[in-house]
């Protein structure tokens, strides 16, 4: 099941796609589905047609995998850690689909990262190995766009990682997949154009799967629903420049595109 969040007449609301004799639909839900559970209100209308918005708006924060396949941990420089390395974002950082990356003007040097997204979906702590499937409402796509010159002055990666618009979810939560068996790409260009491919990785190559993700996270921390996860990115992270367009794009989920703009203009 694919649900989706998108702009209503006056809130945001979600949905189901579906296709009706071809045509991409959405069949509207009553209230959020991490709350309110699905239900359908009987009206539809075509996908095409309406404005995606980040499929969550996460309750409380985004949980960030660092390092988490063996050659992006090469390509920055470092070993593959021996226990996940963990750093949040805030949720302020989120947008959606088709929405504005600004290329904040204390960097010069603003990377893609393309990366698997796990959406929480009820509170938990502690969770084992062996449960950790049972914790999670589906998964999403998502950008850790990142400020690199920063990451590497700051220390900490608050500000490199937190901008306002660094991340990029979308376009929807699938909640049948397989996230042990996924190509992740990531290609960049100017709006038209095909675009380079730049990341192109595989999550089988994950340092730390899904389930050891979040057995070691609700080891200290509670997880709340629509809280989420970013698994790590492939090798090929680079730098965005203003105007370009940026394509993550997962085998089973879709594909999320943002372009960058400058907060000037
Ligand atoms: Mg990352």
């Amino acid at each position: 099941m694919r649900i989706a969040r998108f702009a209503g007449e006056d809130d945001p609301q979600f949905g189901v796609i579906g296709n009706d004799n071809g045509v991409e639909m959405i069949a509207h839900l009553r209230g959020d589905p991490l709350y309110a559970g699905i239900e359908l209100t009987g009206q539809k209308t075509p996908l095409a047609d309406l404005r995606l918005l980040a499929p969550v708006i996460p309750r409380s924060k985004v949980v960030c995998v660092g390092r988490n396949y063996a050659k992006h941990a090469a390509e920055m420089g470092g070993d593959v850690p021996t226990e996940p390395l963990i750093f949040l974002k805030p949720n302020t950082s989120v947008i959606g689909p088709g929405e504005p990356i600004f290329y904040p003007e204390q960097s010069n040097d603003v990377h893609f990262e393309g990366e698997l997204a796990v959406v929480i979906g009820r509170i938990c702590k502690d969770v084992s190995v062996e449960d950790a499937n049972r914790v999670i409402l589906g998964y999403t796509i998502g950008n850790d766009v990142t400020a690199r010159d920063l990451q590497a002055t700051d220390g900490q990666w608050a500000r490199a990682k937190g901008f306002d618009t660094f991340c990029p979810l979308g376009p929807w939560i699938e909640t049948d997949f397989d996230p042990t068996n996924a190509r992740v790409t990531t290609t960049l260009g100017r709006p038209g154009t095909e675009g380079g491919v730049k990341q192109d990785g595989h999550t089988s190559d994950m340092v730390f799967s899904v389930p050891d993700i979040i057995a070691y996270v609700t080891s200290f921390m509670t997880l709340l629903p629509g809280d989420v996860i970013l698994t790590g990115t492939p090798a090929g992270v680079g730098p965005m420049e203003v105007g370009d367009e940026v394509s993550v794009t997962i085998d089973g989920l879709g594909t999320l595109t943002n372009q960058v703009v400058s907060l000037n203009d």
